[in-house]
């Protein structure tokens, strides 16, 4: 075979949500570390700006990465300028606005992906119209999935066998048949759409969409790890003769927070104070709206337990406290926050290096997959509390399959990002709590786990480990694709 002569053109499009762009802006980063590849980032001018200090580093190491940036249609739909995704949204009423510019991107990215004539496409699962364009093209589209092959394998097996039509109730338990593991679920935690025909212009459509494009993709990337679901590897490659590499959660790989964070947050320097393993770390991400009554549930849970916490409260506009404690439950600030048994935040916490630190002993989490992937790298137990997308087959994966975790027993998904579901009163909060903290055999066991789990994740992305190598078959095989046609 005759040796490229070029580099191998690889063009990364993110979507506008800050847990999907990361990932794949940091795979971007990976991708182009290798031999012989240049990689193009399309997207937007103020996305492009968070990213950039990430791609000067990249640069100044001598590889080739580069941001196209194309206008967002801001002014078109009455959105401030600066307002370019999910999670930059100063008020409610900015997000259908959001979601309306990102539709009127479509066709100026189609014009600079031709303009470009990338060799493949890597982009968000949430970019199914790009299965079109590499069509047109002729090139490979490769889906970058911010979760796990666990998910798809599930979904697949649900949608096939329809268990959720042979039971009386959402709340009877059944098992989803077909796959390696005995998992049960209820249709209460299932998607709507997933059960019932899908209406036009819904969410469900749109899921659908994008399963279409899977079948049409080259393959699945996955911000997951192939060590901590070998057998779903294989049963999305043998059952539904899919391909998929596995890279990791690239963010752990670079190290970025350490890099980046130069002033230490106060928040690190308070749990030097802390025990080992005694803080709970409670956070639910950086999209989800709860009702103030769920606050309130959470702040009666978290004195009652009487743990150390770190509770970061993420509310649209709402960055300060002081404004906005209505829901506290009367005396919880002297009596809790003022005399630091725990600690309150409403900035964005430096996650990754929360989880690093040795007081932490337990994370309450949704169960969205960055977050779930950075508590078991750093070997922290989880409490799971799963409400929207994905985050039920997560908190299987979990506690099920991989048993790092116990369930708070939310139970019931949410179509929105709006918290709908009932609230998950303080002695169900506390009972998970206790159930994790409590240093029964039950939960050392589930500690020890998530030590094995960690070194697992670790082991994988040493050089010649499992992530590097997918990285470089996966790089390989995109160049022998370009090479013959
Ligand atoms: N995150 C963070 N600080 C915060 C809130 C979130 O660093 O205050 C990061 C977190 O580390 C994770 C991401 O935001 O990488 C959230 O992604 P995830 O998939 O867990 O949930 P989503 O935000 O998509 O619901």
């Amino acid at each position: 075979m005759a040796a490229r002569d070029r580099n191998l053109n690889a063009l990364f499009l993110p979507y506008f949500i800050t847990s999907h762009m990361t990932p794949l802006i940091d795979t971007a980063v990976l991708f182009a570390a290798r031999p012989g590849v240049a990689v193009t980032i399309l997207t937007t001018a103020s996305n492009a700006l968070t990213f950039q200090p990430s791609i000067d580093r990249a640069k100044s190491a001598g590889h080739r990465i580069t941001f196209h940036t194309i206008k967002f249609p801001a002014a078109e739909v009455g959105l401030p300028e600066g307002i370019e995704n999910y999670g930059s949204v100063a008020s409610r009423d900015m997000i259908p606005k959001v979601t309306r510019a990102i539709s009127l991107l479509r066709e100026p990215m189609v014009q600079a992906i031709r303009d470009l004539r990338p060799d493949c496409i890597v982009s968000d699962v949430m970019d199914p119209w790009t299965v079109d364009v590499a069509e047109e093209l002729n090139i490979p589209r490769l889906i970058l999935s911010t979760t796990n092959c666990f998910y798809y394998c599930v979904y697949h097996h649900l949608m096939i066998h329809k268990p959720y039509e042979k039971v009386t109730s959402d709340s009877e338990s059944f098992v989803v048949p077909g796959l390696p593991d005995e998992i049960e679920t209820t249709s209460a935690q299932l998607e709507d759409y997933l059960k019932s025909p899908v209406e036009s212009g819904s969410s469900g459509e749109l899921i659908k969409v994008i399963k279409d494009a899977e079948t049409r993709s080259y393959g699945t990337v996955f911000t997951s790890y192939s060590e901590i679901e070998p057998e779903y590897v294989l049963h999305y490659k043998n059952v539904m003769g899919r391909k998929s590499w596995h890279v990791g959660l690239p963010s752990l790989l670079l190290g970025k927070e350490n890099e980046t964070n130069m002033n230490r947050h106060r928040c690190l320097n308070w749990l030097d104070d802390q025990e080992p393993g005694s803080v709970l770390y409670v956070s639910f991400g950086s999209v989800v709206r709860f009702p103030d009554t769920q606050f309130t549930e959470i702040a009666l849970a978290l004195e009652e337990s009487g743990r150390p916490f770190v509770w970061v409260v993420r509310k649209i506009g709402k960055t300060c406290e002081k404004e906005d404690e209505d829901w506290l439950p009367e005396g919880f600030r002297e009596r809790v926050l003022e005399s630091e048994k725990g600690l309150m935040m409403r900035e964005w916490a430096p996650q990754i290096s929360i989880l690093a630190h040795p007081a932490i002993g337990g994370f309450v989490t949704h169960c969205g997959w960055n977050s779930a992937m950075e508590g078991m790298a750093a070997g922290v137990p989880l409490i799971t509390w799963p409400l929207f997308a994905e985050q039920f087959y997560n908190e299987k994966l979990i506690t099920r399959v991989l048993k790092v975790g116990v369930e708070v027993g939310s139970g019931v998904w949410n179509r929105s990002l709006d918290i709908r579901s009932p609230v998950v009163g303080k002695d169900k909060i506390v009972k998970a709590l206790s159930h994790l903290m409590d240093g029964s055999e039950e939960a050392k066991e589930i500690r020890r786990r998530a030590k094995e789990v960690s070194m697992m994740m670790k082991k994988s992305v040493e050089e010649g480990g499992s992530c590097s190598s997918d990285l470089n078959s996966l790089i390989e095989e995109i160049n022998a694709y370009v090479l013959h046609e």
